[in-house]
């Protein structure tokens, strides 16, 4: 009945051009081939802990609109659009070996302000579908916004930022480290190194878009 109620008063429109489509974050075919991209960024001298990083789609357009819109305005439900291209996933068995989805964290005080991480309200659901959900690590000082950084200075703001969470254990485990935005590649890579440095057997990335790569 509230399903019902809530399709009547906001019925499933494309997140691009606001096309009537069957569900709640469908895109309509055009809008989503215009941003669709799935690649694996491989390992490189900048993010030498992550043994590849896949990626579905590419930071701009619609793509660009919708992640901006969740983490500014707090336009939540353009969630379940990040989820309808996360299910497009085209290499699910290259992710068959994981234990746990760690998301990248915020800092404690970017969290509060914000209310919520965006990287768990976009994959948890997807995630958990198939993994253990593990938020095990933690920001122990605020960093400015990488945004504001010059290249060169944004791994030097993320160094040492990243812990473990107290009790935390990776130990021999395969980790998927989940974002929503690949940029350089630091945050997830400052996330790696702890993660490794704690003994985890791997760390794979996945993010919903990168304009870098
Ligand atoms: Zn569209």
């Amino acid at each position: 009945m509230l399903k019902w109620l809530t399709e009547l008063i906001y019925p499933p429109r494309c997140p691009g051009c606001g096309a009537a489509v069957e569900q709640h974050g469908q895109w309509c075919p055009q809008c989503l081939a215009a941003v669709w991209h799935p690649r694996r960024i491989n390992r490189t001298r900048a993010v030498p802990h992550i043994d590849g990083c896949y990626c579905l789609a590419d930071y701009r357009g619609t793509m660009r609109n919708i992640l901006h819109r969740i983490k500014y305005d707090k336009a939540l439900r353009y969630a379940a659009s990040c989820r309808y291209v996360l299910d497009r996933f085209p290499w699910p068995e290259r992710l068959a070996h994981i234990d746990y989805v760690v998301p990248v964290p915020l800092s404690p005080e970017k969290q509060a302000q914000r209310g919520f991480n965006q990287a768990e309200l976009i994959f948890r659901p997807w995630a958990e579908q198939h993994w253990l959900w593990y938020d095990a690590l933690q920001r122990v000082r605020p960093t400015t916004a990488q945004w504001q950084l010059r290249r060169q200075d944004r791994a030097e703001n993320v160094n040492d930022v990243m812990e473990l969470r107290p009790a935390g254990s990776v130990a021999g485990r395969q980790i998927l480290l989940v974002d929503d935005i690949y940029t350089t590649g630091a945050t997830m890579e400052a996330c790696a190194r702890v993660l490794k440095r704690k003994k985890a057997a791997g760390v794979t990335g996945l993010v919903i878009a990168s304009g870098a790569i």
